[in-house]
């Protein structure tokens, strides 16, 4: 029988990929009718009922819809007006073939919306639906290579507002609520289908003929008056700017924005109806060149995303990564030349190598294309490599193939495929057609495979740099290293890469290292005093350090406090601190701690002082706060802390005096309750209060108190402020107490299932490095080691998260002198 056999195939939870082939190959043609009714108060239900037309074009299976929310909420199934059965199971409504024809359907359904991704707040609610969370609201096809068209019909409440991306069509009033209707929407994806209804403020403005509406909530008047024309303008701008590289005019029928006080992201690109983090827009008065050039890039960001990632959108989700690379790609080239003062290339240098490195150099890295096999685990995809290789990785697209070619290449893409689906392997296609290049073979190594390039210098005459061997057989990364020669006397320095833009790991011979050292930023010196080649010669030589290339940790980190004095840029101050930080916590014994003491303190706390710079200095205070160990160190602390101390230009935050009372608290030199009592009564934030209040037990001096912190994070209950849990865990696992944490590495890594299921996506990734952050010992990394061994079907990404975690410590473990 047709019923039982489909019966027995209830399809998994989540959208499959087969389940998403399935339904590509026998559904198109889909338009959603949804109407909505939606109430004053947060917590009452919201009753909607939905029509979806669809064209069907094989009658051989079920036809599986997605619900994600309660079974109950189905109130009822009607196929052109007639009941029909229905099963629902897994997050799905099952409809056999017997209530569906071959040809064009019509099913309408009675539900209740879930609210999971509603986002309802006493005044107003906005739904994020990214990735696969429409169906927490309502039944339709969730996955992004299905795109229909939406009609939106909500009733709120009297006096409220209501955006979608259609643009409305009619504003009535029914018994007492307010009927906004929307207008058709073209074909998009559901992930990218929105709306948003409450009190909202709302400005319109019309920037050379384009009309555009922003919503907001501030109330400082002044504020939105200081911010509003230029966050128009800067729309105005990119829209523009990216009709002119693509040759396609704005695909949509409307632009709106809306800005809500805490959106989980700074932005996220709804076609016609973008939805921001408010503090990302509305910036105080005071605001950096910094702060002005991230909101130019936000909202460059979103803008490009209406071609890139709403006109033309991924087929599966695994190549999420490529939207926002294009993304970013186009920001930088909209927003970057209005900020001539910031050195954008030493920038990006930062940015994004060290971090890319912080995973590729592990055993853990992925490639940038990875398998996906369910919607339901998109989150895992994110990390390292899709936000800092894949940028680095585009930008070596462009540059091997040139600026035009490029554009060519993209705007014959998205023509190709508007309002349709394409993946990765389609712009490689278009664009090596138009080029001799081999694209598809430069695609498989930078794309499809894992790991970073390693290089040595070959030992011929005029020798260069030579890839060595690999982990992946038959690769050749295809990128040119350039190569700086000096030579002095009788010695030949060299130095790979010193434009900073290939990728990878090139060896260095010891008297260039030392070279660059005594004469960092020599002045005068074309080279030595660039600032990307100080970047890239400064992570190229912590990667040697990592690979055991020398020096040792002692040498360098003498080599840090030598040339820290003579570093004046913002950026690579911070880089060298966060590498001093590393090396003094990770890479040195007690004994080395001991011996390298004085001078560290001494020389953190001498440019503390010395410098000028407000944000340098707030770098070396907060260096030294992590660094020091000394009874004079501690006394130089805690007079700050208690204000008995003022050093000029330093203006210490709440944030800051809390760090400090925590970092006094670990030190255990004083009455620890004393302080931590101090810091609680003279704080004034009551969110940091309550914060401090979950955080305070994993400071205890009495490792019992730390135990049962430790033991109440089991609790899912007890995780959900992740910022709150992520500081407790990184207090446990200090490094001055990291033996007294080894106890909680194996319970840490039995939870991290369960905490991929409880926790947002970026929580596993977090939870696990933090955990591991404080180690350097054999001993902890073992632990790791052991719990893979005894789970060798571990899921695939959070062994990668493992792996990659226990990286540092493992070096650290080698390598500590
Ligand atoms: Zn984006």
């Amino acid at each position: 029988m047709g019923c039982t056999d489909h019966k027995s195939k209830v399809p998994e939870k989540g959208v499959s990929y087969q389940l998403n082939e399935r339904r590509k190959k026998t559904i198109d043609s889909i338009r959603y009718n949804i109407q909505l009714d939606i109430p004053g108060e947060k917590n009452e239900a919201i009753k909607g009922i939905e029509t979806i037309s669809f064209n069907l074009n094989a009658l051989d299976s079920a036809l599986v819809l997605d619900f994600n929310s309660d079974s109950t909420h189905i109130i009822s199934v009607q196929s052109e007006g007639e009941e029909i059965e229905f099963e629902v199971a897994n997050q799905h409504i099952i409809v056999g073939p017997g209530g569906l024809k071959k040809g064009h359907n019509k099913l309408t359904i009675g539900f209740i919306a879930g609210n999971l991704s509603l986002n309802r707040s006493e005044e107003y609610l906005y739904t994020l639906f990214v990735p696969d969370r429409a169906s927490t609201c309502f039944p339709l096809f969730d996955q992004p290579n299905l795109k229909a068209t939406y009609t939106l019909t909500l009733s709120v409440p009297d006096g409220w507002e209501a955006v979608s991306n259609g643009s409305l069509k009619s504003k009535t009033s029914r018994s007492g609520k307010c009927v906004f209707q929307f207008a058709e929407t073209k074909p998009i994806s559901s992930y990218l289908f929105a709306f948003a209804a409450g009190k909202f403020f709302k400005t319109e403005k019309t920037v050379k003929g384009r009309p555009m509406t922003m919503y907001y909530r501030e109330t400082d008047v002044a504020k939105v008056n200081r911010n509003k024309d230029e966050i128009f303008n800067l729309h105005a701008k990119s829209l523009s700017w990216l009709e002119d590289y693509t040759a396609i005019p704005y695909p949509f029928e409307k632009f709106d924005f809306l800005l809500f006080p805490s959106f989980q992201y700074g932005g996220m690109e709804h076609p016609g109806s973008i939805f921001y983090n408010e503090s990302a827009l509305f910036l105080d008065e005071n605001a950096s060149v910094n702060e002005k050039m991230a909101r130019a890039s936000v909202i460059a960001h979103e803008s490009a995303h209406m071609w890139f990632g709403d006109l033309v959108t991924m087929d599966w989700f695994n190549d999420v990564w490529l939207k926002e690379v294009f993304a970013n790609f186009m920001a930088a080239k909209i927003v970057h030349p209005s900020f001539p003062e910031i050195n954008h290339e030493l920038r990006f240098l930062l940015a994004h190598y060290p971090n890319a490195y912080e995973v590729d150099r592990t055993a853990g890295t992925n490639p940038i294309l990875q398998d996906l096999r369910n919607l339901k685990n998109a989150g895992t995809l994110y990390g390292a490599i899709i936000y800092m290789k894949a940028p680095i990785v585009m930008r070596q697209l462009e540059r091997k193939i040139g600026v035009k070619l490029m554009r060519e290449s993209l705007g014959e893409y998205l023509k190709n495929y508007a309002y349709r689906n394409a993946r990765w392997d389609d712009l490689i296609r278009i664009i090596d057609k138009k080029t001799p290049l081999d694209i598809a073979d430069w695609s498989r190594v930078w794309v499809k495979t894992p790991g970073m390039p390693e290089y040595a210098f070959s030992t011929e005459p005029n020798g260069k740099y030579i890839q060595k061997q690999d982990s992946v057989s038959n690769r050749t990364w295809q990128q040119p290293v350039g190569l700086k020669r000096i030579t002095i006397g009788q010695s030949h320095h060299k130095f790979a890469n010193p434009e900073g833009t290939a990728y990878g790991y090139f060896q260095m011979d010891s008297a260039s290292k030392s070279y660059f050292v005594m004469n960092y930023n020599k002045t005068g010196d074309s080279m030595l005093s660039k600032p990307v080649f100080r970047g890239a010669m400064l992570v190229n030589v912590w990667e040697g350090f990592l690979r055991g290339d020398g020096p040792d940790a002692g040498q360098l980190l003498k080599d840090v406090l030598r040339i820290l004095p003579k570093e004046k840029d913002p950026l690579l101050t911070d880089y060298l601190l966060g590498r001093l930080q590393s090396l003094w916590w990770s890479f040195l014994s007690d004994e080395s701690r001991k011996k390298y003491q004085p001078e560290v303190e001494k020389v953190t706390w001498d440019l503390l002082n010395a410098t000028k710079d407000k944000g340098i200095k707030k770098s070396y205070f907060r260096t030294f706060k992590r660094i020091a160990l000394s009874d004079d160190a501690y006394q130089k602390m805690e007079s700050l802390w208690n204000k008995t101390l003022v050093i000029e230009d330093l203006t210490l935050s709440e944030e800051d005096n809390i760090s400090l009372a925590y970092e006094l608290a670990i030190r255990g030199k004083g009455d620890v309750k004393a302080i931590l009592q101090t810091q609680m009564d003279s704080t004034k934030n009551p969110d940091r209060k309550t914060r401090m209040q979950f955080v305070i037990p994993s400071l205890s001096q009495s490792e019992a108190e730390r135990d049962a912190f430790f033991e109440s994070l089991k609790k899912p209950e007890n995780r959900e402020k992740e910022a709150w849990v992520l500081d407790g865990l990184s207090n446990l696992h200090h490094p001055l107490r990291s033996a007294s944490a080894i106890k909680y590495l194996r319970p840490s890594l039995d939870l991290l299932q369960e905490i991929q299921i409880t926790g947002d996506i970026f929580f596993p990734t977090r939870w696990t490095n933090t955990t591991f952050s404080g180690h350097s010992s054999a001993e902890a990394t073992d632990i790791a080691a052991k719990f893979l061994r005894e789970h060798p079907d571990y899921p695939y990404f959070l062994r990668n998260k493992v792996l990659q975690a226990i990286d540092m410590p493992q070096r650290a473990a080698r390598l500590k002198r």
